[in-house]
């Protein structure tokens, strides 16, 4: 499927259709874990750890195996947030779900609401926003039967996402907003009696991004810090800022051996050269903006450029929103 510039941006703010983008040869590097029956297709890179990777669904969803419950990272778009939570049961045969929301965005928070009545954790930059968002979960809600069908998802699935559909009308904030505030540089969270760290950089992707830090699985969620394989999306209503990003990602690979697992928020699962290439790509972008102003080019003409280090990945359609923010940012608008 291809879609314009103007399709995909409208596509995020709603939270709405299936996206697709070209992966890298290597886009299921891990094997896929034995366990129950699940509705949605998860990896295990580790023992103890489930991905469900798969682009067209929204963020990356990562469940950790605890003593006595699993923490579920991130929910996808609305139509997703039932199955991610019966699966993440399933993974870790426990009642005792605990999620986090890396950050506020719809693709990260849209499921949820399935997860009523769970300790919910997001950073307190980023209650206020995910409470301005409920139309357009509703919006992603209704239009959740059409994104399982365009993905090829399976009848189980259609099944759940026409049962949320019909629930849209009586969504509420509430049914969004997470129950506990990680407080502004991160916090310890105990899922069941196990423990990850969050750490939170200042802001980069958005003003409240927050990386997860499971030692006993040696392995890390960046959240949006990291698109792997794709042009990153830059979000100036969201508090993007390419040099905290960049600050924030030097901190992020400083967490990280060369045996750390890395979960990207987009994008397939690798180590931590995946955080590197992200570096890259934005020193890259930094430096050919700075460039492009003090030669006097105009916002327009740079934004109409492509760059070398932007070639052969996905997302070409944010390619021109990244280059327009940064072009901002440095001052040159
Ligand atoms: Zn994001």
């Amino acid at each position: 499927m291809s879609i314009d510039r103007r399709d995909f941006l409208g596509l995020l703010a709603a939270g709405g259709a299936a996206l697709a983008w070209p992966l890298p040869a290597r886009a299921r590097p891990w094997r896929t874990g034995s366990g129950p029956d699940t509705l949605l297709a998860w990896d295990s890179p580790r023992e103890g750890a489930f991905v469900m990777a798969d682009p067209n669904t929204g963020g990356n969803v990562l469940a950790l195996v605890g003593k006595r419950g699993v923490l579920v990272v991130d929910s996808k778009f609305p139509c997703y947030g039932r199955a991610l939570r019966l699966d993440a049961m399933a993974l870790a045969d426990t009642n005792a779900v605990t999620l986090l929301n890396t950050h506020h965005h719809g693709d990260h928070t849209g499921g949820n609401a399935a997860f009523e009545g769970d300790p919910v954790y997001a950073h307190e930059l980023a209650i206020p926003r995910i409470a301005t968002q409920l139309p357009r979960y509703v919006q992603g809600a209704r239009g959740g039967p059409g994104m399982v069908s365009q993905s090829g998802g399976s009848e189980a699935l259609l099944a759940l996402a026409t049962e949320a559909a019909k629930g849209a009308g009586e969504l509420s904030v509430e049914d969004f907003t997470p129950t506990h505030a990680i407080a502004v540089d991160g916090m310890s969270v105990d899922y069941g009696g196990s423990e990850v760290k969050t750490r939170h950089f200042g802001a980069g992707h958005t003003d409240n991004d927050v990386v997860v830090v499971s030692r006993g699985h040696n392995l890390v969620h960046t959240g949006d810090l990291v698109f792997s394989g794709l042009n990153p999306y830059f979000d100036p209503g969201g508090g993007v800022t390419a040099i905290g990003w960049l600050a924030s990602l030097e901190k992020t690979h400083a967490l990280c051996d060369e045996d750390t697992i890395v979960v990207p928020g987009h994008g397939p699962v690798g180590d931590r050269s995946i955080i590197t290439a992200q570096m890259n790509y934005l020193s890259g972008l930094i430096n050919a903006v700075r460039a492009d102003i003090d030669a006097g080019v105009s916002k327009d003409e740079a934004v109409a450029k492509t760059h070398p280090f932007m070639e052969g990945l996905g997302f070409e359609q944010v390619r021109g929103r990244a280059i327009g923010a940064v072009y901002d940012e440095l001052g040159g608008g």
